[in-house]
């Protein structure tokens, strides 16, 4: 099988593709109040787009393709698009990102179309603060999204909590909790300075060594640091002793962790971005509406993924970063 490496040695395995700009939540630290996607049905890629470009990154090596958003289950189609990812020759894993609202509906059927695991983003337990995080959602139907998950066999089952001084840091130890309670993993995101609304959230912003000490204070040492696999991608890991759960920190801005980076990112309108935290992309999808032959379109791929940058520049020009939403980008 041949592998995509980049100019820096690292192999990109994994494609993160975003299938919709529209969420049916508005978090308040991942999108501008009064940011609504104006993108209509004919400028995002087809089912036929899609399954073309998945089969090419495939033959130059990519094994892992995650369905993310938006909010990837409000696409009409999400299962069909599941299983045609699902049965790309090479592409072993494909993993879902959702905010559950719409996962009791799906779970059943996304699972037995192909997709394995699940990472749920959830940042309060509390009805109403979760409803004031989300701008709109119902914390009930997401705990109805976990159990379907976890009745539907998909494992692993992670909760991606982004953690918020003042916000849901009070609800760290019970967050953990309830991850142990459910059997499933648990997962922190420090706060990214992606757009406008990511950058006025830094204003919250936990690091990672504050957000470990309140784990490791709540958990009294119980944690046993896993080794991380290539494919964990950037989070330090944990296993809860004496518990089916683990614990993990994505410390993007505490951290430069981009010397690991496996991943590039496809937008829902088929634009290919190389780095989260820069701005280069090309456009996949006018390259697979040219006339261009398959052979052509890939080379075009290793060409952008031999610009793809060294690292991130959260830390020194956070103000340079483009006003990409992240709900566009797919986190
Ligand atoms: N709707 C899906 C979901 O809720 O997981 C997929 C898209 S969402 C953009 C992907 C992830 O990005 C979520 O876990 C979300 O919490 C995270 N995210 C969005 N904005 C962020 C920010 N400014 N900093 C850190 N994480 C962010």
């Amino acid at each position: 099988m041949p592998k995509l490496i980049d100019k820096f040695g690292r192999e990109i395995n994994y494609l993160r593709l975003s299938i919709t700009e529209h969420c049916n939540y508005r978090c308040f630290y991942c999108r501008d109040d009064e940011y609504t996607p104006n993108c209509k049905r004919e400028d995002i890629l087809s089912y036929e787009d899609i399954q073309r470009i998945v089969r090419l990154f495939a033959e130059l090596g990519i094994t892992k393709v995650r369905l993310t958003g938006g909010e990837p289950l409000i696409r009409r189609g999400i299962v069909k698009i599941a299983s045609l990812i699902s049965s790309v020759p090479g592409i072993t894993d494909v993993p879902l990102s959702t905010n559950a609202h719409l996962l009791e509906k799906f779970a059943h059927k996304l699972h037995k179309n192909g997709v394995n695991r699940v990472n749920i983003s959830i940042d309060s337990l509390i009805a109403k603060k979760f409803e004031e995080i989300t701008r709109g959602g119902d914390i009930n139907e997401v705990i109805k999204g976990i159990d379907a998950a976890i009745a539907a066999g998909m494992n692993p089952i992670k909760i991606n909590v982004v953690a918020m001084r003042g916000v849901n840091d009070d609800e760290i130890e019970s967050m953990i909790d309830f991850a142990i309670e459910k059997g499933i993993d648990i997962r922190f995101i420090e706060t990214m300075p992606i757009g406008n609304a990511g950058i006025e959230a830094l204003a919250q912003h936990m690091s990672e060594q504050d957000i470990l000490a309140k784990i490791t204070q709540h958990l009294e040492g119980r944690l046993t640091p896993l080794i991380s696999k290539k494919t964990d991608g950037p989070a330090s890991n944990f296993k809860i002793d004496g518990t089916k759960s683990t614990i993990g920190i994505i410390s993007a801005v505490s951290n430069h962790f981009c010397d690991t980076c496996n991943r590039v990112r496809l937008t829902a309108k088929g634009d290919l971005i190389l780095c989260l935290g820069q701005e280069d992309s090309i456009s996949l999808k006018d390259a697979v509406h040219s006339d261009l032959s398959d052979e052509e379109i890939k080379q075009l791929i290793i060409n952008a993924i031999n610009k793809k940058p060294e690292k991130h520049v959260f830390n020194s020009v956070v103000d340079n970063i483009s006003n990409r939403q992240m709900v566009e980008i797919g986190g």
